[in-house]
């Protein structure tokens, strides 16, 4: 089975195991897998994936030069490969066209939960001014995050950002249990993509910032096969607290149409990738 896998996280070694410690702390139990990005980027190989999108995001500004350096790396070492690299909002975003031809960056990820600004600021448009010019895809978390909730990433802050812009777009994790508004979004604009990573574990996980279980569900069978055109195969490797191929068993298994499931694991990335490659 051919896969692309357009939400994987391979980092430097300092920063990965940031993120190891984090996700143990915040989800209270140990993280299954412990694997350097070279060692994520071969298994993820092994079982098929023909290429993925590797994403960083800046958590502070400092790290930005050090991340798209690395994706950079990354991109020569590995062609399959495409890098969505790291900006920081609080960075002044004249620097950002430079930052794309330096590093031959592929297109942009933006994290409003870690780098902690709303997805309609006044600073996020600057952002997204950038990308309409330059043409550069986005990949933007949307929906709960476990250190604030709903607060940066509710999918409501992300309606400008598709009313206004014609950049190809990921909302990623399918706005987790708001598909109202992800249903709102596809409809609008036909340069809006969402990725299925986290949503098709097909859990129910206890946030103790909203006091509640969050479901990390897929939407209904019947909004899968409305979608198929739209809708992209994302692990979140390595940054994950259950079985790595989990989400993809989980979708295999959906009563969906074979074709509904080539489209969502391979032939929509293959051809955002064509557009954006
Ligand atoms: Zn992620």
């Amino acid at each position: 089975m051919k896969l692309i896998d357009v939400h994987v996280h391979l980092l430097p070694d300092n920063l990965n195991a940031r993120m190891r410690k984090w996700l143990r702390k915040r989800l209270n139990s140990e993280i299954s897998i412990n694997m350097d990005a070279e060692e994520v980027y071969w298994n993820l190989k092994e079982r098929g994936v023909e290429a993925m999108f590797n994403l960083t995001h800046a958590v502070d500004p400092v790290h930005t030069y050090e991340l798209n350096k690395w994706q950079e790396k990354l991109k020569m070492k590995h062609p399959d490969i495409y890098t969505f690299g790291s900006f920081h909002p609080s960075s002044n975003v004249n620097e950002l066209p430079a930052l794309f031809k330096r590093y031959k960056l592929n297109g942009l990820k933006l994290h409003p939960g870690v780098q902690r600004f709303l997805p309609n600021s006044e600073k996020a448009m600057e952002i997204y001014r950038v990308l309409e010019r330059e043409n550069k895809p986005l990949i933007i978390h949307t929906g709960y995050f476990l250190d604030n909730g709903y607060l940066y990433t509710h999918p409501r802050f992300y309606s400008e950002l598709v009313e206004k812009f014609s950049f190809p777009v990921i909302l990623s994790h399918m706005c987790y249990e708001c598909f109202e508004y992800l249903e709102k979004y596809l409809d609008r604009r036909d340069n809006v993509y969402t990725d299925c990573s986290l949503v098709m574990i097909r859990e129910e996980i206890h946030s103790e910032i909203l006091g509640r279980k969050v479901r990390y569900m897929p939407p209904s069978n019947d909004f899968l096969e409305r979608y198929s055109d739209r809708i992209l195969y994302g692990s979140e490797m390595p940054i994950v607290a259950w079985d790595p191929w989990l989400p993809l068993k989980n979708l295999l298994e959906l009563d969906v149409s074979e074709e509904t499931k080539k489209k969502i694991l391979y032939s929509n990335a293959k051809k955002l990738i064509d557009e954006i490659g």
